[in-house]
């Protein structure tokens, strides 16, 4: 398959649409697109593209209201909570939470670091306070989660780090670390809306939606109230959560197509999934078909994360050498299977099966997958 330019003005349509493994910005449910599309010159009633909409305007009140309900009741979030619509992405609050909840505290922010993704967040922590690395899975390259017994807390961190999934090595948390008295602060990323969340255990949350929950340019903050007390009056405006909180999300223009989206990926987890619960289940069915394949191939496949530990959002394994890693991208890519090279801190095949990644799409490629080995083995 070429990766032409698109120099016309041809249309593309749903049957030119490939299977796509990318890791982020990722597969959209095709509902939501064809529902963008649909009202994409004129939301009815309203007369105007959600592009051109004011973000004061009723029309977008309501998209907000609907998108922050619907998170709301996905997730079963209480009225302790705020939910916030920022920008910047996950990366943004890598920065924000150690401003907002370490910057002149005491005690260190305890980082779990299980991947590339938590690693990161910790190095930016460090500019506003005390960091205490609790766990770190980079002597074995980041292919496990720690075990209760192995992770040590600081005395009395100001609260705890952990990513949910880390989305380039492909280690995902079955259960929630124990963070003692302290706020659970969880990166979730690239398993947001993937499963069912107890927020109740987390002070903070946050996610990017370019994943599992929209497009990028819009990332959702989960914040337990009593923990805005700890900002402080020398925060810049943008950077201080109570800013998002006063204001509604909307202290000055946010991305409002973005909030659309997110607003429709919801409606489509609520309405055509069946909620989180049941979304978390068709995930789960779906990886299994690529772990089995991986665990029958008598080592060709070699996957990344121990067994106890493996993502249902990104598979992650090697070939015997990268030639035939390289033979395989170009065999699944010409079977309508694109972006399946690994990171390259990890290599080999990386396949992101996020929520809206077509049972047909991990079907196809299980069976790239064995006909691939059956043809090596000769
Ligand atoms: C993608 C990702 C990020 C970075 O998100 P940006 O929106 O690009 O800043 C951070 N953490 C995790 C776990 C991710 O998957």
């Amino acid at each position: 398959m070429e990766n032409e330019p698109v120099t016309d003005r041809r249309v593309g349509s749903a049957t030119d649409r490939v299977y796509n493994f990318s890791p982020g910005p990722a597969v959209l449910p095709l509902e939501v697109l064809e529902r963008a599309r649909d009202e994409m010159l004129a939301l009815p009633g309203v007369g105007i593209s959600v592009l051109e909409i004011s973000h004061r305007s009723p029309a977008f009140d309501q998209i907000l209201e609907n998108t922050l309900q619907s998170l709301r009741h996905l997730l079963g979030i209480g009225d302790d909570y705020e939910v916030l619509l920022m920008q910047g992405g996950a990366s943004l609050q890598f920065s924000m939470v150690p401003m907002n909840l370490l910057r002149g505290r005491e005690g260190a922010a305890d980082y779990i670091q299980t991947g590339t993704w938590g690693q990161t967040g910790a190095k930016e922590a460090r500019r506003e306070g005390k960091v205490h690395v609790a766990w770190d899975g980079a002597g074995t390259g980041f292919d496990r989660l720690p075990t209760a017994g192995e992770i040590r807390l600081s005395d009395r961190p100001e609260y705890v780090h952990v990513t949910s999934n880390e989305t380039i090595q492909g280690v995902q948390w079955k259960h929630d670390p124990d963070a003692g008295a302290a706020p659970l602060v969880c990166d979730c990323s690239s398993d947001f809306l993937s499963r069912p969340i107890d927020v109740a255990k987390h002070g903070l949350i946050y996610a990017c939606a370019q994943k599992n929950a929209g497009i990028a340019g819009v990332t959702v903050v989960i914040l337990r109230k009593d923990l805005l007390e700890r900002s402080r009056d020398d925060l810049p405006t943008m950077l201080d959560y109570r800013t998002y909180a006063k204001n509604g999300s909307r202290p000055n223009t946010p991305p409002v197509f973005a909030v659309y989206v997110l607003g429709l990926v919801c409606q489509w987890l609520r309405d055509s999934i069946g909620g989180l619960a049941a979304m978390n289940r068709h995930n789960a069915a779906k990886s299994k078909l690529l772990y089995d394949v991986l665990d029958a191939s008598g080592g060709f496949y070699a996957g990344h994360a121990r067994p106890e530990c493996r993502s249902d959002m990104n598979v992650t394994f090697r070939l015997p050498d990268e030639t035939l890693e390289k033979a395989f991208i170009k065999v699944a890519a010409e079977r309508q299977l694109i972006d399946l090279k690994g990171h390259r801190s990890v290599g080999g095949i990386r396949a992101s099966i996020y929520n809206a990644m077509p049972l047909a799409g991990v079907e196809s490629l299980r069976d790239t997958m064995l006909e691939f080995q059956r043809q090596q083995r000769g």
